[in-house]
């Protein structure tokens, strides 16, 4: 009879996005003249820019015609968009990344889950805490993860994110082969300079572990001398895979496009991780279809880069209204300044879904409690830019009134 893989079992149930639904649907039955405003989303709402839009169009009328049509393409994607993607990304940074080392998917968190594949499952993985909890599911599914104790997962290593570190994690005592870091963060907001991630980088590169880079914010990034790439860093080509996406820059979360870069300098047991990785989705992956990779080859367009700005500064501008509102009602409240991402301080010490509660039904508006992303987000709430303008200068109106 078949055996299933009992590490599913282990998994603690996805508790975080569907308690919060569970609390707003109650408050809605119970307050149907109330207007709710969703200020917890992670997902955008704004719709795609006209240029992506009218490269898909195109490529679309072209699939319907003999001579243009476009079957199975490469498993790494299409060189036209990889080369845009060296052109806009990384030669503006002065990231020594080639079109070759990139490999196009249908988004950054298929890509974060699957890349364990290629490492073997007795690697130790660090990820921080709190964090965007496909990084330790992955893992946990593969059985890297140990057991779980009800808060943490017994082998995983956890980096605590907070305050006094400023939200950085520190190097761990015990030594991990594998380090997830996500900048600009979800959900702290928070991002790294260059010399914090050349900490890790020095590290990785003297322990032989390899970095895991989240940049799916990179795009939400307003100050100067913060790198968008860990490839801005000197000797990371040498120990760092990249993870980004089209979804939060470009309004790709229901079109899917996203791209993973693994230099041809990371070699760890004599082995090519980039020739792993193109064994591995070549044999599991059949590539992001045509018509969405020359949509996303369109926001590198002159006009594409122009309106995924304005986008971008649309989300920019609610998430400047949250925080400062915030500020100014006297909660300690950090991000929103590069990234989407508003992570407030509780007042008077209420825990996360203490203070979830009362904005709910004082407020009338839905945030997402700390506490679901780890332990260290206890005393915290997460809130997002990326709603309608107009809602959000209400939410945090109302918001603001009961404080
Ligand atoms: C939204 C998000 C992603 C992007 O996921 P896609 O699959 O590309 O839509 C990746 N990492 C983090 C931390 C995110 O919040």
């Amino acid at each position: 009879m078949v055996t299933v893989n009992d590490n599913y079992a282990k998994l603690p149930g996805s508790y975080l996005f569907a308690e919060i639904a569970k609390r707003t649907s109650e408050y809605i039955s119970a307050n149907p003249d109330k207007k709710i405003i969703k200020l917890g989303i992670g997902d955008v709402t704004q719709p795609l820019p006209p240029a992506v839009i009218s490269a898909m169009h195109k490529a679309v009328d072209e699939m319907a015609v003999k001579e243009s049509f476009m079957g199975y393409g490469p498993y790494e994607g299409y060189s036209f968009l990889r080369e845009a993607i060296v052109r806009g990304d990384y030669a503006p940074y002065g990231a020594p990344i080639s079109p070759d080392e990139i490999f196009v998917s249908d988004g950054a968190k298929s890509d974060c889950g699957n890349i364990g594949d290629i490492f073997s499952t007795d690697n130790i993985v660090a990820v921080c805490d709190p964090v965007y909890p496909v990084y330790v599911d992955s893992n946990a599914m593969s059985g890297r993860a140990g057991e779980w104790d009800g808060a943490r997962w017994t082998d995983i290593v956890y980096m605590p994110c907070n305050e006094k570190n400023g939200f950085m994690p520190e190097l761990p005592v015990r030594k991990p082969d594998l380090i997830y870091l996500c900048f600009p963060n979800n959900p702290t907001g928070t991002v790294a300079t260059k010399s914090q991630l050349k900490i890790w980088v020095d590290y990785a590169n003297r322990n032989g572990a390899v970095i895991l880079f989240d940049a799916a914010y990179r795009q939400f990034i307003s100050e100067p001398d913060i790198p968008r790439s860990i490839y801005e860093v000197e000797g990371a080509t040498e120990c760092a895979i990249e993870f980004c996406s089209f979804s939060k820059t470009a309004g790709f979360t229901g079109t899917r496009c996203g791209y993973t870069t693994i230099p041809k300098a990371l070699v760890r047991g004599g082995v090519s991780l980039h020739d792993m990785w193109l064994r591995r989705q070549s044999t599991k992956f059949n590539g992001t279809s045509y018509v969405v990779q020359r949509g996303a080859e369109a926001v590198y367009t002159e006009q594409g880069m122009k309106e995924v700005n304005e986008t971008i500064n649309y989300y920019m501008k609610n998430a400047a209204l949250i925080r400062n509102g915030l500020k100014d009602a006297g909660l300690t409240v950090y991000g929103g300044v590069n990234s989407p991402y508003i992570w407030a301080k509780t007042p008077d010490s209420l825990g996360s879904w203490d203070f979830f509660n009362k904005i709910l039904h004082e407020a009338a508006v839905v945030t997402t409690p700390g506490a679901g992303f780890g332990p260290e987000g206890e005393g915290y709430i997460r809130l997002t830019g990326f709603g309608d303008a107009v809602a959000t200068k209400e939410a945090v109106e109302r918001i603001v009134k009961i404080l």
